[in-house]
């Protein structure tokens, strides 16, 4: 039987330009659109996005999924037909569950409270946001609702982001972590010291900009196939698998924020860049859920970025470049960059105490989905988390409840997957660094070939033909797991802070 491929792909080619179409004007707005632009570009946006919305639930494509469907019953070795089919019928089911005139109005609110979050942030006052994130909350609820859930309506909101996860599984895997953490973060804060000063210096932000650019193209990232940019907020996108935009911040007075925010979004678009050719316009062009895709911002972030091998090799560029650094030693330098301070601010914190930050967001969002916790509450209740975790207090909700853009943005369901990409990422790295052979040393001579064509072979390609669940499964030999990362920290900052933490 012939597939009846073709049919179905002038579709998803259709429904895949809108989309990219849209995230290119998303983009621009976010690095280049003047503030005056932000209505028009609103009804842009929303154009291309109902339109999208449109072909992705019409009749035209319900009926080419079928035929497909069928074929797949046929013929079950079409790999390419039978993932095509079964992404296809999860997008397929959950954009039609979710009525037109309600798509638009989660849309315009969303849009309106990303507003008020920035001014309610600028303000340090939640109560300019308040209205409008009940609003959104509400609208969440009514979404699980309607996309279905077996056991919790938070189920439905997780799978969105993380396919298959769930509350349960979430809660257990995250109360085991925690309470493994809080004594390795106690004994390290008997030990707390200075080590961090030196990164707290001026460094010139042209050069900072220009060693980024230097590294991550040593890394593989292709150029040719992408661009790095200035945002306020680093994030990546992408409009093609040959074009991927990754966006940076750069702070003056402090190295890290650049540094490691380059190597974690050059992570991210390492994975778009390495997809199989063979998806380019089709819902399997894309990361595999949200926890594999931070499984390799944070990867190229954390267990290469700071680690002492790539220390050694980025060290005499350092030391070259900012004249401040000259007097330091590479092994000054990887002290600093793994300082563990239990802070306010999530994306400013370190590995140990960041999974913390990440499960009180968890915490506080089935609190609100199981009805237990008002929005006008989330402050007082944001702050005694914040206690309870982290033994520190915010001053106002700047620092605290308003930090992320995330509930603006209807992002409910979304943090979890920081924690999952975390124990991700240590999971496939012991298995890179047991295949690989030198890989410390390959690191340390600048020399990233081996563990981008590894990255490539077992995860990248796949695109999202492949689960999360399967792919851990194939390349580590078992399901999600806290205790590769745990041994990773325990061994790691049992030596940076001369602990016994086994
Ligand atoms: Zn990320």
């Amino acid at each position: 039987m012939t597939p009846p491929r073709d049919a179905i792909l002038a579709l998803y080619n259709r429904i895949a330009d809108l989309s990219h179409a849209a995230a290119i004007l998303e983009w621009d707005q976010e690095t280049y659109m003047p503030d005056g632009a932000t209505p028009s570009r609103a009804h842009q946006i929303a154009t291309l996005r109902r339109l999208a919305h449109e072909f992705a639930t019409s009749d035209e494509l319900r009926q080419a999924l079928e035929s497909l469907e069928s074929y797949v019953r046929e013929e079950p070795d079409d790999d390419f037909a039978a993932a095509l089919a079964r992404i296809g019928r999860r997008d397929f089911d959950r954009a039609t569950r979710l009525p037109a005139n309600f798509v638009a109005k989660l849309a315009e609110t969303e849009s309106r409270a990303k507003t008020a979050w920035r001014l309610a942030r600028e303000a340090n006052d939640f109560s300019r946001l308040r209205d409008d994130l009940e609003g959104i909350v509400d609208l969440n609820k009514e979404k699980a609702a309607l996309l279905g859930f077996d056991d919790h309506p938070y189920d439905a909101l997780l799978d969105q982001f993380e396919p298959g996860m769930t509350t349960a599984a979430v809660s257990g895997l995250f109360s085991d972590l925690r309470a493994e953490l809080v004594p390795i973060v106690a004994a390290i804060a008997e030990k707390r010291d200075d080590r961090a000063s030196l990164l707290r210096r001026e460094f010139d932000p042209a050069k900072q900009w220009e060693i980024g650019e230097r590294l991550i193209r040593q890394i593989g990232f292709d150029f040719n196939a992408g661009r790095q940019d200035l945002s306020a907020h680093p994030f990546c996108t992408s409009f093609s698998i040959d074009d991927v935009r990754i966006t940076t911040r750069v702070d003056p007075d402090f190295i890290p924020s650049a540094f490691f925010g380059t190597l974690h979004e050059t992570g991210h678009g390492l994975y778009e860049q390495g997809v199989d050719r063979r998806f380019e316009r089709t819902p399997l062009a894309d990361g595999t859920s949200l926890g594999m895709h931070e499984s390799q911002s944070r990867m190229w972030e954390n267990q290469v970025g700071r680690s002492r091998p790539f220390v050694d090799f980025v060290w005499p560029i350092l030391t070259g470049a900012f004249a401040q650094l000259s007097g330091s030693g590479a092994e000054d330098i990887y002290r600093a960059i793994n300082a563990v301070e239990p802070s306010l601010i999530r994306v400013e914190a370190d590995e140990v105490t960041y999974n913390l930050h990440v499960m009180l967001r968890f915490e506080l969002e089935v609190a609100l989905f199981e009805n237990r916790l008002e929005v006008r509450d989330l402050p007082h209740a944001w702050n005694e988390a914040m206690d309870a975790y982290l033994g520190v207090r915010p001053s106002g909700d700047a620092a605290g409840v308003l930090q992320d853009i995330h509930w603006s943005m209807g992002g409910f369901g979304y943090f979890p997957t920081y924690t999952i990409g975390n124990l991700m990422s240590a999971q496939l790295f012991e298995r890179a660094a047991e295949e690989i052979a030198d890989l410390d040393e390959r690191i340390r001579r600048g020399r990233f070939d081996a563990l981008l064509l590894w990255l490539r072979h077992n995860v990248h390609r796949h695109g999202r033909s492949k689960s999360a669940e399967s792919i851990l499964r194939d390349v580590t030999d078992r399901g999600l797991t806290a205790e590769p990362w745990l041994a990773y920290v325990r061994t790691k900052y049992s030596d940076l802070y001369d602990l016994d933490l086994r």
